[in-house]
């Protein structure tokens, strides 16, 4: 199994590149393709090629002389970007995942994994903080997140149909807010965690942030280690259904926030702007599936997973200069 040849797209960002380091620990030949390198520390595969995914001929040339392809490359970003940039997101994402399913194809790659997300569910199943978790049957009828969740329900379809039509085995996964060090924290792509980290460790030891929305919508949060674990088990099973990655423990974004302050010794206070989006208003993840298919499911703590992202963050800003340590 190790002497494999892999793609890993999107390895100049966050999952992509704790991914290649994962695949390269377990002995795998890994080429990483992005159009940026990762930002935090140089990548670990041993071919890195800077190609914009979303042209036909540069999908060809990343999937040469490979056998499995990882595709996590996509226009992303925190609610805050995937709200206000519907267009170019679904523009750049369907280009690069449909051009890559063809290559893959034409390249003659045995299996592809394609990252959905969450944001497939429909709105109507997530409308109030104490939903059900999510099933994977309860994607339809659909109703996904307008721009970025449909590109995803679209591409993970497409993917069955290749899976069914084609001799290629396509896996889809939908993560449920992944989070860890080596994430963006700033800048307005950042996600939920890292930015309530971000703005704990820039603030007093006694002072209050920011939280967008009211703090009550509620969420399940899963640690990076255990994301790309996830992943590997599913390119190497025989499930071709799409299937969730995350936690199953719901928690609100004041929750969130008081864990975080918790872990940095702080006293916090929420100020609340309810102007700012929010997204669903609740979202869990159902892991009866994802239990079945692998015999596996994420085992980090949510915790620990916040203890070691706080104090990556935190020495991020301390690099900045943006945070004056005691002397
Ligand atoms: P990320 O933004 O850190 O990584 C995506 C990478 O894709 C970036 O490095 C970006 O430069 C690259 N990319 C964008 N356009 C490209 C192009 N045209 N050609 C080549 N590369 C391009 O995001 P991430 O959190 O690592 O997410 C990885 C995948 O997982 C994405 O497909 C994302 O939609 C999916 N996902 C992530 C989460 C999460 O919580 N992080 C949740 C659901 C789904």
């Amino acid at each position: 199994m190790g002497s494999k040849k892999v793609l890993v797209t999107g390895a100049g960002g966050f999952i992509g590149h704790h991914l290649v380091k994962y695949l390269k620990d377990k002995g795998y030949w890994v080429r990483g393709v992005d159009v940026k390198e990762p930002e935090y520390e140089k990548t670990s595969a041993d071919e890195f090629e800077l190609l914009d995914l979303r042209r036909w001929g540069n999908c060809l040339q990343a999937t040469r002389d490979i056998d499995e392809v990882y595709n996590l490359a996509a226009n992303m970003g925190g609610i805050g970007f995937i709200e206000s940039h519907k267009a170019e997101i679904m523009h750049d994402n369907v280009l690069i995942n449909i051009h890559m399913l063809e290559a893959a194809r034409l390249n003659k790659i045995s299996d592809y994994l394609y990252t959905s997300s969450a944001c497939i569910y429909p709105g109507y199943k997530q409308n109030s903080p104490d939903i059900e978790p999510l099933k994977e049957a309860d994607a339809y009828p659909a109703d996904a997140e307008d721009g970025y969740g449909w590109e995803k329900l679209f591409s993970e379809r497409q993917c069955t149909h290749y899976n069914d039509e084609f001799d290629m085995k396509t896996h889809s996964v939908r993560f449920h807010n992944i989070f860890g060090h080596l994430g963006t924290y700033d800048g307005g792509r950042e996600k939920s965690p890292a930015a309530m980290c971000r703005k704990i460790a820039l603030a007093n030891d006694v002072d209050e942030i920011e939280v967008w929305g009211d703090g009550l919508q509620t969420r399940s949060y899963c640690y990076i280690d255990d994301c790309v674990e996830g992943i590997f088990k599913l390119m190497n099973s025989d499930h071709t259904e799409p299937v969730n990655l995350g936690q199953d423990r719901m928690i609100s974004i004041n929750e969130l926030v008081d864990i975080v302050a918790k872990i940095a010794g702080k006293e916090i206070t929420k100020r609340y702007d309810t102007t700012k989006p929010q997204g669903v208003r609740g979202r869990n993840s159902d892991n009866s599936e994802l239990r079945k298919a692998l015999d596996w499911e994420p085992i980090v703590s949510l915790e620990d997973g916040l203890a070691k992202t706080y104090k990556w963050i935190y020495g991020e800003l301390v690099k900045e200069g943006r945070i004056k340590e005691p002397a």
